[in-house]
């Protein structure tokens, strides 16, 4: 392509909407134009990187076993009522665009397709011999994110593969969820991305059944925690690790002390001189049900760790049918000034693990007694420090017992953090590191093939729910996570795999010419030996298109400059600014060796099938 017939825009100031370096470079750079917020043109050379990365995407899919097709974006509201995620979706969450028709009918924007590909499975699956199958597809979704930001990083309109596999089995999803955790490793290496495979919150599912590739950078909105050994990686919203040990309690002797004042642990700290480790601190929440049920949950934690909200999020799912209720609608700290629950005012900033069920009113929407959830750390404590139930006052050296009772649901619901101790090897400390989550591989098991009466005959003539696995990747998100990643005060710094073009012919003086001529022969061996080129051949001075070769970031600049002389081009690679002169005839070849070597490395020619 030539830059003289192309929409090339490029601009010097950074864009005043965007904050993070990879989307003011694809602004500047001319890749991308904002339409409105979260939503994005994809200009001509965006649309090649997007090309690109998506044809990454499908050879590796094609390979797994996975077939591709295309499933429909306008989703009619009754399968999302009967998979019972139309209110959740379009309401609740609020993140589905849903219209009607001029009939009427309800329809919702495909944020994802497990209901359209279920209803598919149920209505042509029949048989175990049918099985596995893995089907995916490359589409644009819809999601009504309420922070739209960081350009392509959350759109409301973006490109992403979703592909859905049925099994008969566990065993038999878990062989392809392991292909495709090969799969994607591959994908984002052939991107040229470094990223790390972490494991991920599955909701009230829990198991070891769903990972995250995250593509390391600053600007990720995840916390990843992992261990230098390799043997650990998690999402911080997942993620175990060891406490540190408690500093031992000198106050052996049980009594109530003022604390005026002390709400906080910090407070309580500098007044008792204690160390949180001693504390007990205990969160009163507030969960509403999907059945309207109200239940105040107090959790104990040692005053120096943090709650996860969602392992007690989790936690309170699973508990959902203790209080004849699905799911929970919504998690809040509860309120000090709560009048809707509280039969009488809260002593907040100083209760106690044992805090008495007669402060809930009674009402039949609220359950009459605290769910009452301690984490591991509070267990063992001796000697410690807690809420008296009493506004301003506090009971030291107590330990469980008669005067206190223990909990009786223990459950992990402390927040891991980098600095704690593996929980596999004690020696090995967490780290932190930002990711962005560009993919999501999920064992869904039967919850959509149940709610929707998908099923299979088995050998025996059985009928069985299918069990399914789900997994995404933002293919419009990993495109400007590459730039996140690869760039300099210059410009973006394409990997070779997803670049729009892997070289630009730069002509310095567009009067001479030899320079023309060089550069038109080049240009057309290039192509001709498979090589994708752009030819600047603007009428600009050549520092702008120097200045414009490395703000587009593509790999290799020819330049056909004053070498000419010598027979020889200038050819700089735009990650390391290394040049070198390098005789006309030459030049072809050895730009494909290069090409090659990097590609070649990353795509290594075994075949993978799916197991069968
Ligand atoms: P997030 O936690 O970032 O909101 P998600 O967990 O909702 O994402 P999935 O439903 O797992 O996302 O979708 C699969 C992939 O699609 C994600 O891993 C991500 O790469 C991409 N993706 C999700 N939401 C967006 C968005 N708003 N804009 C761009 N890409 C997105
Ligand atoms: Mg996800």
């Amino acid at each position: 392509m030539r830059l003289s017939q192309m929409l090339f825009v490029t601009l010097r100031d950074d864009p005043a909407e965007a904050e993070i370096p990879s989307h003011k470079l694809l602004v500047r750079g001319g890749y991308i134009r904002r339409v409105a917020s979260g939503i994005y043109a994809y200009l001509p050379l965006m649309w090649r990187v997007l090309q690109n990365a998506s044809q990454i995407v499908r050879e590796e899919m094609n390979r797994s076993g996975a077939m591709e097709c295309l499933l429909p974006q306008l989703q009619p509201a009754e399968l999302w009522q009967e998979s019972g995620r139309w209110d959740t979706y379009t309401q609740a969450e609020g993140i589905m665009f849903a219209l009607g028709d001029r009939q009427e009918r309800q329809l919702g924007l495909g944020p994802t397709h497990e209901e359209v590909i279920t209803t598919i499975a149920k209505e042509l699956i029949r048989s175990y011999r049918q099985l596995p199958l893995h089907l995916y597809q490359i589409q644009t979704k819809f999601r009504d994110e309420i922070r739209p930001r960081f350009g392509l990083m959350r759109g409301r309109e973006f490109i992403m593969k979703d592909g859905y596999s049925f099994h008969r089995d566990q065993e038999s999803l878990k062989e392809t969820y392991a292909v495709m955790y090969e799969t994607y490793s591959r994908i984002l290496v052939r991107c040229g991305l470094t990223f790390r495979a972490v494991e991920a919150d599955s909701g009230a599912i829990g198991g070891s059944g769903s990972h995250e590739f995250m593509v390391l950078a600053d600007a990720g909105e995840d916390e990843v925690l992992y261990t230098e050994d390799g043997q650990y990686a998690a999402n911080a919203e997942k993620a175990i690790s060891q406490p540190p040990p408690a500093v031992p309690s000198t106050t052996k002797k049980s009594a109530t002390v003022e604390t005026p004042d002390a709400t906080t642990i910090a407070d309580l700290v500098a007044c008792l001189n204690c160390d949180p480790s001693q504390i007990i601190k205990n969160v009163l929440y507030r969960a509403i049900y999907d059945n309207g049920t109200i239940v105040l949950v107090l959790v104990s934690i040692r005053g120096d760790q943090e709650i996860n909200t969602v392992k007690l999020h989790n936690e309170l799912s699973r508990l959902a049918p203790d209080y004849g209720a699905e799911k929970v609608l919504a998690l809040t700290v509860a309120d000090a000034n709560a009048t809707d629950w509280a039969a009488k005012p809260i002593p907040l900033g100083s209760i106690g693990p044992d805090l008495a069920d007669d402060y809930i009113a009674l009402n039949a929407a609220i359950s009459p007694a605290f769910l009452r959830l301690a984490d591991q750390t509070v267990v063992d404590l001796k000697h410690f420090i807690t809420g008296a139930n009493q506004a301003g006052y506090h009971r030291v050296g107590l330990s469980w017992g008669k005067a206190c009772a223990k909990p009786k649901r223990v459950v992990d619901i402390r927040l891991a953090q980098g600095g704690d101790r593996a929980c596999h090897d004690p020696e090995q400390t967490l780290r932190s590191a930002r990711g962005i989550e560009i993919g999501h591989i999920f064992q869904l098991g039967t919850k959509y093939s149940q709610a929707l009466g998908a099923t299979y005959t088995s050998e025996a003539g059985e009928e069985h729910p299918l069990v399914m696995g789900c997994y995404g990747i933002g293919v419009s998100r990993l495109a400007q996570a590459a730039v996140e990643q690869n760039h300099d005060k210059n410009g973006i710094i394409w990997p070779l795999g997803i670049a729009p073009y892997k070289v630009i012919i730069v002509i310095p003086n567009l009067n001479d010419e030899s320079q023309v001529a060089i550069a038109h022969q080049l240009y057309e061996q290039l192509w001709a030996a498979g090589i994708d080129t752009l030819l600047d051949d603007r009428d600009e001075r050549a520092g702008v298109k120097f200045k414009d070769a490395d703000l587009i970031g593509i790999p290799y600049r020819i330049v056909t400059g004053r070498s000419l002389g010598e027979g020889k081009v200038e050819v700089v690679e735009r990650s390391t600014g290394r040049s070198q002169l390098i005789p006309v005839a030459d030049v072809t070849g050895e730009i494909k060796s290069w090409v090659s070597a990097t590609l070649d490395i990353a795509h290594p020619a075994y075949p993978l099938e799916l197991p069968r």
